[in-house]
């Protein structure tokens, strides 16, 4: 996936997508669809569909975007060092396509992993559980 070129990509996604995923954009603060979406399922790349979180690890963190406290496998999901802005952050893109997701925070949940994966909800798509 990670020699589609940017053309590609900008048929393939919508603006709003395409910000996030290929040009690292970050949506407005309670802004997406799924900030608090408290459906049981599993979030997957709004790029190319891979499996990355699943609604059991999502959690309310009230940062404004949706927020997991682990990923679905740890093959989902590869953490960049990112000190842009003048913050040292770990950025997370897509294991499979390379588009970005969000960034991990060392401030999750005490009684877990103690991360918080804050992503944008436009890099994800929600389908439901499948029983
Ligand atoms: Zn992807």
């Amino acid at each position: 996936m990670n020699n589609i070129s940017e053309n590609s990509w900008k048929e393939k996604l919508t603006n709003e997508q395409y910000n996030v995923l290929r040009e690292k954009g970050t949506e407005k603060p309670f802004s997406g669809e799924y900030v608090d979406h408290h459906d049981d399922g599993f979030y997957y790349c709004a790029g190319c569909g891979n499996k990355l979180f699943s609604s059991s690890n999502k959690f309310d963190s009230n940062c404004g975007w949706p927020s997991f406290d682990d990923v679905v496998s740890s093959n989902a999901v590869e953490q960049h060092e990112d000190n842009s802005l003048g913050m040292k952050r770990i950025e997370i893109t897509c294991a499979q396509c390379g588009g970005h997701l969000g960034h991990v925070f060392p401030d999750g949940p005490k009684q877990t992993t103690e991360l918080r994966y804050c992503v944008n909800s436009v890099a994800l798509n929600f389908k439901p559980e499948q029983k």
